[in-house]
């Protein structure tokens, strides 16, 4: 029987190990934390029976992952909750951009921009069953459905400042600037749209879901399966060398390219150690959990029925703030996602106290404290809510370096989505998992497509392991 050790039981460790595992491979998994799940944790943080998600929240394409999709992970109690609203962006008006999962019910609320946005999401949200293996994989090959990538594909090439001109009112174009911004990137860059168009067209396809329980439910359940086809965990072991491993046929890595390279030291081709250690990590992440009263308390009554809340103001806002910890300056109104699961998933609450989830985008290693900027700027739409605040839980930007190895200086998508690296990933090869030492694939969101909880670098990641098993395995 072929072994495999997976590095880091995120949902890409898991997922590759759960591909391994159900070809006969015998899999151990080693985590460095003391508990599995990588991105997708939850527990209690301010008050007890309040459940929080500690990174990964709402799951469009995980609910839609070619690779998830097929485990049966229901049987292992994965629930998926939908909120009545998918997303809502408030502005200083009082009105706002509405997000539904329909695309018709969204475009009839956004006036004379209704007829761009079903010009740009009909289609792809309808066909998107038939081109999400070809967005959720490395891009050098040739896609299955190529007409029907290209209609998402060719405004994705685009910077997302040209569909924000494209839009007449400021409720679409801050509806668009909101997701566009999930890139942390700026978003003039061309193909600065490519993570809005995605979010956006999944999102239109299965809705922005939550797990019922805590997005922990999402690699609970993926641990079980993989439990049940003889794979074992082991949680509390960093790996440091790959020297500390015992002998395996293959060893996949959920970490960063950076600490890939010093893990694999100079077993690693030169090229190759090259390329990872100039990996770049965009701007980071600063997170404060709330405990809210009676919930938040939104002037805009749609606020008050969506899952997730953007807070930043009109599109200039937003593009001035993504540029701004982009160039590493912290923006005294920074652009702040505001998470409601509580909404979809009432069993998260206690009584009427409510988990609010929130980050905020920052300069990378950004040493200060945005807890202020950030309930300012949810006050500014929500008066009223600092009166509501129950308790605060806070995680800093070099706090999610140190509760996560990947999210290095708080960068919570492994690695900046510039041109290259959201195309590539760490170096440009048709098979981006491949370390280029034999039997050792990197599985983590450094990967194509990149960040969220869809399990699929590492399903790719694996099917590379399997090809260099059965001795197929060519490796540029
Ligand atoms: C605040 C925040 C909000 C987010 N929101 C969303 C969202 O709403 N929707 C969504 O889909 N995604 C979201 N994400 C992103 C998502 O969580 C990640 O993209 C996803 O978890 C990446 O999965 P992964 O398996 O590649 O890495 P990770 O989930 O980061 O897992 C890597 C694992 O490897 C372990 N590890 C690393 N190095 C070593 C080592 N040397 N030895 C042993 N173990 C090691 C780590 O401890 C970790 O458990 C969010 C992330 C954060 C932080």
């Amino acid at each position: 029987m072929s072994t495999a050790i997976v590095v880091g039981a995120g949902p890409n460790g898991l997922a590759a190990a759960i591909a391994l595992a159900r070809e006969g491979v015998q899999v151990t998994v080693l985590e460095a934390a003391d508990e599995i799940g990588g991105g997708t944790r939850s527990g209690e943080a301010i008050l007890p029976g309040l459940l929080h998600d500690h990174c990964s929240a709402v799951h469009p394409m995980t609910v839609g992952s070619p690779f998830l999709r097929e485990l049966g992970l229901d049987r292992y109690g994965l629930r998926w909750a939908l909120p009545e609203i998918d997303c809502v962006h408030p502005l200083d008006s009082g009105t706002a951009g509405v997000l539904h999962r329909s695309v018709a019910e969204t475009a009839a609320g956004l006036g004379g921009d209704g007829r761009r946005w079903r010009w740009l999401f009909d289609g792809p949200s309808a066909a998107y069953d038939t081109f999400d293996a070809d967005i959720l994989g490395p891009l050098l090959r040739i896609p299955r459905h190529p007409v029907r990538l290209a209609r998402f594909g060719v405004p994705a090439l685009a910077p997302a400042s040209l569909l924000a001109k494209a839009f007449a009112t400021d409720e679409a174009r801050a509806l668009w600037g909101g997701v566009a911004a999930h890139a942390f990137h700026p978003l003039d860059r061309p193909l600065s749209a490519a993570i809005g168009l995605g979010i956006l067209t999944a999102g239109h396809r299965h809705g922005w879901a939550v797990a019922v329980g805590g997005s922990r439910r999402i690699t609970d359940a993926m641990a079980a399966l993989l439990t049940d086809l003889g794979g074992k965990i082991e949680t509390g072991v960093r790996v440091r060398s790959a020297s500390e491993l015992p002998p395996t046929d293959v060893t996949l890595w959920d970490v960063a390219p950076t600490a890939l390279a010093d893990i694999l030291g100079d077993r690693l081709p030169p090229r190759v150690a090259r390329a990872y250690r100039r990996f770049r990590y965009g701007p980071g992440a600063f997170k404060v959990d709330f405990a809210v009263e009676g919930g938040v308390p939104w002037t805009a009554e749609a606020a008050r029925r969506a899952g997730t809340v953007h807070v930043g103001g009109t599109y200039p806002e937003i593009a001035a703030t993504e540029r701004d910890i982009h160039a590493g300056r912290m923006p005294e109104r920074p652009f702040v996602l505001v998470g409601q699961q509580y909404l979809a998933d009432p069993s998260r609450s206690a009584g009427d106290v409510h988990p609010v989830w929130t980050y905020a985008h920052v300069p990378a290693d950004w040493s200060g404290d945005a807890t202020g900027a950030i309930t300012a700027q949810i006050e500014r739409f929500a008066p009223g809510f600092r009166d509501r605040i129950v308790g605060t839980s806070v995680r800093t930007t070099p706090g999610f370096a140190a509760y996560n190895p990947n999210y290095v200086g708080g960068n919570i998508m492994t690695g900046a989505k510039d041109i290259p690296q959201l195309l590539f990933g760490p170096r440009p090869t048709p098979h981006p998992y491949d370390t280029g030492l034999p039997g050792h694939y990197l599985c983590s969101a450094a990967t194509p497509p990149g960040p969220g909880a869809h399990g699929m670098c590492g399903a790719h990641a694996a099917a590379r392991a399997l090809r260099h098993l059965r001795g197929q395995t060519w490796s540029p």
